[in-house]
Parts: structure tokens; C-alpha cells; sequence
């Protein structure tokens, strides 16, 4: 933090004050908004993040330390039994993941930065926003978020990604282009402003903001934390500037629990529509209730986090009862579907690299009409995966097991033939080391990552208090079975012995998973539409209230059928410059930046 705000965490903690704003969430959303109103009022603007922060190193590898990477809600009252990074949601029809931590989904997502189509924004979405309104907004995100596409290898073998090549292959025989897709993944601070070529990998320098990261090391785990900060998370570029320079107050651990609005003598009065400001309550790990005031609140905990809050203090606590009806309408799951292709007879390594680095269009680029749109892009895996597949295999097949075990016998007799007739033995293993680990299951497997343009027609709700989904999944049927058929294609192509769809897919289960829950807080131009104003001087702002403000995947009235994380910080991009009056840049007010 800059020596001017050195003091202010203390005085915070000591002496409650009434702050500018206070950010529920630090995704994409979050994270931009946070960066955004600290540099209009310096120190003056708290975020709250339920989850932990995420230094070099810190992300779990062992089993031991997966079994606690999970979040899971707690009791009022009671501490947290488990405050990890991954929150995984089953409900009807529909299953989702999203992350808990400070940079929200960035912590895990696959890093793709991609800007709707501009059919997308048709007319379910408010007449504000369109493609063309977006573009300086998607522009100055990408730049910050240092988005570009992987390397060439040129003849660097440590660059060479198997994979991309075998879906470029796919592409051009299904009649389809594979084009590279831009990344928030550090190659170096030079790369990313396109001033000289990748750093080598693994070294380290400082990033624009200040921040050091790691020039990419292609480990693959890009899905499940990146332990050298090679990717370009929230926490080292907007919530890095946020805090450092701006003075940003950030509170981990700290789930919120209520909004309500004050009274004109500054007290918690339901009846109020935020003129005086608010109180926002949270608790801790420990389960300690805690409060803060502020003059303006934004809600950006994600889809799922951003509903459920807004849905209790609707319907359960009663502090917000002027929330629109439309509260909760709209969701999609972004069509996503993943499938698998395994024992192809092409290389695929899909443990290498980062976790994806191309698409191949289905008519999401370019809709063809009365078709599914959609687009596949390649993925990876952690090697350490690769290895647990690979434990479990003779348990799945028998004949793995002899075929491994047949082998294994053939060195050695071989071996012994050889030391008796000629007397060579050179005593080494690795012959014996080769044969027994090569022609793996893994490396002739692939990952496959559809999403596309669904229904959006899912409604989030409370049930007990908690939130759930009704997800009328027939509607977006169509979708589904273009993309499964596209996955046997695939097969077919690969040469492999099996195809299976994500595994909740299979009856009588039949459920989706989305790791892009998106929409319940619809944008629109009057809350018979939807829950937030996209009207100028109002942008982002919850109907029925002043200063309150949403800034998250909640917001988009469809599905982009596009990874939605570029639209989601063009958006809250958008919505911050009408709150500050400023006009948003890439040096997010760090000099030389
Ligand atoms: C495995 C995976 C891969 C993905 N890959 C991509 C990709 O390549 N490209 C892409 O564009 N998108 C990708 N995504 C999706 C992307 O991560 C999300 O769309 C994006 O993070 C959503 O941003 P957001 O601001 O809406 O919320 P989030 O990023 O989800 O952030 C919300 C934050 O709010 C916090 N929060 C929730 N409730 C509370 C509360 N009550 N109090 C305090 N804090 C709270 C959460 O802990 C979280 O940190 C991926 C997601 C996953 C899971
Ligand atoms: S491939 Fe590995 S080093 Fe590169 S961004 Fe992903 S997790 Fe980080």
C-alpha cells in the first residue's frame, strides 16, 4: 500500500466510518468496480470478498489439502468449516462451479477474454448497449487484463502445444477455421504490450501495475490456481492497483449478510430507498457478526452469490422490499457442455499448456438461422490428473491390467536373454521405466468445451432460505444434441475408442453444469423488464433504489454464448464511468503503468 493510506486499514478497524462505497464480490465485476471508485475517492471504499486472498504458492495440489479447497455456507453464528476455492452447486437440471477468493472466478477460469458476438445483444438487451456501445469498454479490460494469444513456438519445443494442432486438424475437417483465442496468461511484460517477444519461461518480472508474476511455465493447471501467478488474475492488475494505490480497504473472509438502507438520521430503516446510504452487514470466518456504512453499496458477488443475497433481503429479511419482480428471471447457463474423446490414435497431451488456446466457431461468430450457435474450444488438465486416471485404470479394465503386466514381463525376459547369451547388462531401469509408463490413456484423450446460445429461460429462487434453480432444460435441447453430435464427429476424427458427455449428462440424472451462471438481475430500461437501469446517469443502478448498484454476470438480460468474463468487466467498466464521472484507462491511475 503507498505510504498515503498506510494508516487507514487501523483506523478502519479501530472506527467504523461512512464510506464512499462499499463492493460486495471481487470478480470481474468487483474487481473493476473496486479499482474504479477507489481512484475517484482514495481510501474511501471498502471491498468485502467472502473468500481467502491467493499468494504465489498458496493453491492446493495434494489430496490432503484438495479435500479443504471447497466452500460450503455455514450456520449463523457457527465459524466456517470450509472456506476454499471452489463452490460447487447442484441444482435441478442444472450443476454449477463458481470460485470463492479474492479475484472471484478469475482465480480459476481458463483465462479466455473473448467480446460477445454483436447479434448477441438483441432484444431481450436494453437499447443502450450494443456491440459498438461496448467496444472501448472490452478494449480498455483486455489491455489491462493483458489478453493476447499464446506465443508462436518457433522451433522452442517447450512451446509447441500438441492439442492446438490436433483441433486445427479437427476444424478443417468438420469444414471450420480454429483461430487462436486471446489469453490473460503472462508471457512477459514486453509481450503483453507488444513491444518484444515472450519472456522465457518460467522467469519472473514486475507486471505494468507492479505486481511480479511468472512468464507462463505451460504446467496446465491454469484450472485449478496458477502457483507462479503466470495468469493474469484480478489480484495482480485492477484489486493490485485498487489497494496499492488507491488505497482500497479489502476485507477477506467476509461474507455479506443483509443491505439495508438508512433513515435520514442514520439508522436501518426498510422503508428507505438509499438517499442516506446503507448498512452492510457481514460475518467473518469465526462467525462474528460485523457491519459497515456507506454512502453507496455495489453488489458484485457473481450470478449465483449477487441473486441470493438480493432474493434474502428481499423475501426473507425484508430490507429491500422494492427489489423488481423480474429478481431471479433470465438465467442461462451460458450452453455450456463439456464432453470427453479418450484413446484416440492422434497425440493430444492434454496435460500441457494453458487451459485453453483456440475455438472453432459453430455459428456463434456467424449465426446461420435456425441453428444451434455454438463453439468448441480445446482444454487441459493438471498432469496430476493424468496420473490419478492412470492409478485407476487396472480397477476399470482388466485387460489394461494383463496388456500392462504382459509388457512388463517382455523387458524382462528379454533382458535376461540378452545378459545370458551376451553377458549385456548395463543395470539400467529405464528401458523398463519407458515401457511401463508409455501409451498412457491421458495422452490420447481430450477435453472438449462447447458453449453456445441457450434458452436463458432458468429461474433462481429461494427454497429454505437457500437459493435454488429451476433450469427448464428441453428448451435448449436443440443446442445440446448439435453439440453432442459434434463431439462423436470429433471421435470419429480423433480415431478414439470412446466418447462420453460431462458425466452428470448420463440417465437419469441428466443435468447440465455451467461453470458461466449468468443473469437474474437483467439490465433494462424499467423494472417491468428487468432489476437494474441501463439508462444514463443511472447505469447499473437497482430500480427502486438510489446508489445501489449491481456489477456482475447477473447483469446480462441472455447468455453470450461467448466466455462471459470480457463482457462482464466491459459492463461493469460501463457502469463505472457514468458512477465516477471518469473516462476509463489501461494505467488504472499507476504511473508509467
Ligand atoms: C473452471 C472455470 C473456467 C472458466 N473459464 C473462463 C474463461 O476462460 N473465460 C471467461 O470469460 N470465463 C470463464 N469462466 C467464468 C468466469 O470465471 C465467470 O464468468 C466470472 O468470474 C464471473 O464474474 P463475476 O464478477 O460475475 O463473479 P465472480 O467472478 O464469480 O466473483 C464473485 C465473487 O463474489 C464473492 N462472493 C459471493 N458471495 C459473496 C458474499 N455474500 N459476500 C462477499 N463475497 C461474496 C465470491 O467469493 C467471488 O469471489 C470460468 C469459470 C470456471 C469456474
Ligand atoms: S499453464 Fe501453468 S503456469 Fe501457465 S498460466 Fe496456466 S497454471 Fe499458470
Amino acid at each position: 500500500m503507498s505510504t498515503m493510506f498506510a494508516g487507514l486499514q487501523g483506523e478502519f478497524m479501530t472506527q467504523k466510518r461512512f464510506l464512499e462505497a462499499i463492493i460486495v464480490g471481487s470478480g470481474f465485476g468487483g474487481a473493476v468496480m473496486c479499482c474504479r471508485l477507489a481512484m475517484r475517492w482514495p481510501g474511501e471504499v471498502l471491498l468485502l470478498e467472502r473468500g481467502k486472498r491467493y499468494p504465489k504458492g498458496s493453491f492446493a495440489r495434494s489430496p490432503h489439502d484438495f479435500a479443504a479447497n471447497f466452500w460450503a455456507p455455514a450456520e449463523d453464528g457457527q465459524a466456517r468449516k470450509l472456506n476454499g476455492l471452489f463452490d460447487i452447486r447442484n441444482y435441478r437440471r442444472m450443476d454449477s462451479v463458481v470460485s470463492a477468493g479474492l479475484g472471484g472466478g478469475s482465480l480459476i477460469y481458463a483465462n479466455v477474454f473473448m467480446p460477445a458476438p454483436a447479434w448477441v445483444f438483441g432484444p431481450r438487451w436494453p437499447a443502450q448497449i450494443s456491440a459498438t456501445t461496448l467496444a472501448p469498454y472490452y478494449r480498455v479490460a483486455q489491455s489491462v487484463l493483458a489478453a493476447r494469444p499464446v506465443p508462436p513456438a518457433e522451433g522452442d519445443a517447450r512451446r509447441t502445444i500438441q492439442r492446438t494442432s490436433l483441433y486445427a486438424d479437427f476444424a478443417r475437417a468438420d469444414g471450420r477455421t480454429s483461430r487462436a483465442a486471446d489469453i490473460a496468461v503472462f508471457f512477459g511484460k514486453g509481450y503483453a504490450s507488444r513491444q518484444s517477444g515472450p519472456l522465457p519461461l518460467g522467469e519472473q518480472e514486475r507486471n505494468r501495475y507492479g505486481a511480479t508474476q511468472t512468464s507462463c511455465t505451460y504446467c496446465g493447471e491454469c484450472d485449478v490456481g496458477c502457483n507462479v501467478h503466470a495468469k493474469n488474475t484480478l489480484d495482480l492488475n485492477y484489486l493490485f492497483a485498487a489497494e496499492k494505490q488507491h488505497g482500497a480497504l479489502v476485507e477477506t473472509g467476509s461474507e455479506v449478510t443483509r443491505i439495508t438502507p438508512l433513515s435520514e438520521a442514520g439508522e436501518p430503516d426498510s422503508t428507505a430507498d438509499g438517499r442516506y446510504g446503507y448498512r452492510v452487514d457481514y460475518r467473518d470466518d469465526a462467525g462474528t457478526p460485523l457491519h459497515a456504512l456507506a454512502r453507496r453499496v455495489v453488489v458484485a458477488a457473481g450470478t449465483l452469490g449477487t441473486n441470493e443475497l438480493l432474493l434474502r433481503c428481499r423475501d426473507t429479511l425484508g430490507t429491500l422490499p422494492r427489489l423488481s419482480q423480474r429478481l431471479g428471471h433470465g438465467f442461462s447457463g451460458n450452453g455450456d457442455f463439456l464432453s470427453f474423446v479418450s484413446g484416440g490414435t492422434r497425440a493430444a497431451d492434454p496435460t500441457y499448456g494453458p487451459v485453453i488456446t483456440q475455438f472453432i466457431d459453430y455459428g456463434l461468430q456467424q449465426p446461420t438461422p435456425g441453428q444451434p450457435s455454438f463453439m468448441l474450444e480445446d482444454a487441459a488438465y493438471p498432469a496430476f490428473a493424468a496420473w490419478y486416471v492412470e492409478g485407476l485404470r487396472p480397477a476399470a479394465g482388466l485387460s489394461y491390467l494383463f496388456n500392462r503386466i504382459a509388457r512388463t514381463f517382455k523387458v524382462f525376459k528379454q533382458r535376461w536373454v540378452d545378459q545370458l547369451f551376451s553377458g549385456k547388462w548395463s543395470g539400467s531401469m529405464s528401458a523398463y521405466a519407458h515401457t511401463a509408463l508409455q501409451g498412457d490413456l491421458s495422452y490420447r484423450s481430450s477435453v472438449l468445451l462447447f458453449m453456445g446460445q441457450d434458452a436463458a429461460d432458468g429461474t433462481l429462487h429461494l427454497h429454505r432460505g437457500r437459493l435454488a434453480l429451476d433450469w427448464p432444460q428441453s428448451s435448449s435441447r436443440p443446442l445440446y444434441d448439435a453439440i453432442v453430435a459434434c463431439g462423436k464427429r470429433f471421435q470419429q476424427f480423433a480415431g478414439a475408442s470412446t466418447y462420453f458427455p460431462q458425466p452428470t449428462w448420463a440417465w437419469p440424472v441428466r443435468n447440465n453444469i455451467t461453470v458461466h451462471p449468468l443473469g437474474g438481475c437483467a439490465l433494462a430500461e424499467e423494472p417491468a423488464h428487468g432489476v437494474v437501469s441501463s439508462l444514463p446517469g443511472a447505469r447499473g443502478q437497482v430500480f427502486g433504489y438510489q446508489r445501489l448498484y449491481v456489477a456482475d454476470g447477473s447483469l446480462l438480460p441472455t447468455g453470450v454464448g461467448a466466455n462471459p468474463s470480457a463482457t462482464i468487466a466491459a459492463l461493469a467498466e460501463w457502469i463505472a464511468e457514468d458512477i465516477t464521472g471518469m473516462t476509463p484507462d489501461d494505467t488504472l491511475g499507476v504511473p508509467h503503468a
